[in-house]
């Protein structure tokens, strides 16, 4: 891949061949970072260029991303998302301009998608038929319908508390599911175990530096929906840290190749319950573990796999950390659904549920434009969903009754 330089490793710097099964750094265990060539990238690909193209798809951008040529990407749908101005929310929540990027809308329903795609076009390139993972439900969902459509055998271990919405579509994506009676840390430290003692591809964030590059695609959405014009906010839920260090990565990407000439400050939000990363942040201080105190299960990550990306995601950026409680997820649940018609799980409102805390708090001014990523649909989590909007009215078939009803 003429594109792409290196894996490096973020902690000692030492760099590795980015062959497709590559994961951690083999001197200190560090994370690995794709690193790139702009200035070839800059001879391939223009936002001229890009405007003109029909595929519609995370693979738009293939030229930013660990993969070679246009021709044999997963087939399932991933990406290009819809993305809405929607003046009423700006209002509400009192910024100048809001934007809801809605990833709710992938073929498995969350932004997991994306990384997940990427899993499966380099477990094809690497020649390994067996993908697996741990997940609290939508990396492991995403996998098992991407590595479905791509003909793959998953594997895949869920925390028991995961939501039954996601573990349904395990079941229907034909995954060999295993639902360990533990911790979501007990389920990745069993995951890591097998995956070493079979031999399958790994689709653990983190580990895995791959994934990231996919998730970075949000970003680039993101700025060509917005015509390359930066808002100055870029808002999202915090559960590993993978996805916002994504995110981070993507504008970076098109900071470097000079697709965009401003670069937006993060906004970190984590539930009140568990929130290891913002709490290094706030404290300026090493992360250390923490409860998983919330009902937004992607985000109850008391042990984050992505700390040090994350945290330098945040610190780059300049940006801010916000923690909300779960009434306040909830209420970000109905005011997406009330005002957008946008339906998100608990973790996929969490960024506005930021939002809207960080005005309130006057972390960000009111002449701010801010885009909130949705990351994944409310569907998933239908339990939560009702807990969050009620119950209907319920009455016999009368039209007597109706009225009265109507009255109070
Ligand atoms: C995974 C996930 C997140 C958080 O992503 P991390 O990489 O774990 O930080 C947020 N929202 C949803 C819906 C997710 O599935
Ligand atoms: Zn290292």
């Amino acid at each position: 891949m003429k594109h792409v330089k290196s894996a490096k490793c973020i902690r000692c710097g030492r760099e590795h061949a980015a062959v497709p099964g590559v994961t951690t750094c083999e001197s200190c265990g560090g994370i690995l970072d794709i690193i790139y060539d702009y200035d070839w990238i800059k001879t391939q690909v223009t936002k001229e260029a890009l405007s003109d193209r029909i595929e519609h798809s995370m693979w738009r951008y293939h030229e930013f991303l660990p993969v070679e040529g246009t021709g044999n990407f997963p087939q399932l749908r991933v990406g290009w998302s819809p993305f809405y101005e929607e003046p009423r929310l700006a209002a509400f929540l009192g910024v100048d301009t809001m934007y809801i990027k809605d990833d709710g809308i992938n073929p498995t329903a969350s932004l997991k998608d994306r990384a997940s795609a990427m899993a499966v076009a380099k477990a094809a390139e690497a020649g390994v038929s067996t993908i697996a993972c741990s997940s609290t439900g939508n990396a492991a969902s995403s996998l098992a319908g991407n590595a479905a459509a791509a003909g793959f055998e998953t594997y895949i271990f869920v925390p028991e508390r995961a939501p039954r919405g996601k573990v349904s579509q395990l079941m229907m994506f034909g995954a060999h599911v295993i639902s360990v009676q533990g911790t979501y840390e007990d389920t990745f430290r069993l995951s890591a175990e097998a995956i070493d003692h079979w031999g399958w591809y790994n689709r653990n964030a983190a580990i895995n530096p791959y994934l990231m590059e996919g998730k970075k695609t949000v970003s680039f959405e993101i700025a060509e929906q917005l015509g390359w014009k930066m808002t100055d906010y870029v808002a999202v839920s915090v559960g590993d840290g993978c996805t916002i260090s994504g995110v981070w990565k993507g504008l970076k990407d098109l900071y470097a190749a000079g697709f965009i000439d401003k670069l937006p400050r993060l906004i970190s939000v984590q539930a009140e319950g568990c929130c290891p990363i913002n709490r290094a942040i706030a404290e300026d201080r090493e992360w250390y573990p923490m409860e998983e105190n919330t009902l937004a299960d992607s985000i109850a990550v008391g042990v984050p796999r992505n700390p040090d990306k994350a945290l330098r995601a945040i610190r780059e950026s300049n940006g801010i950390v916000v923690n909300v409680s779960d009434q306040e997820i909830l209420e970000a649940m109905r005011i997406l659904g009330n005002q957008c018609g946008v339906f998100a799980e608990p973790a996929g409102a969490t960024g506005t549920a930021g939002v809207k805390k960080a005005v309130e708090r006057q972390l960000i001014p009111k002449g701010a434009s801010v885009v909130s990523i949705v990351t994944g649909n409310g569907l998933k989590d239908t339990t939560n969903a009702i807990k969050a909007a009620g119950e209907p009215l319920s009455l016999k078939p009368d039209m007597e009754l109706l009225l009265r009803a109507f009255e109070q």
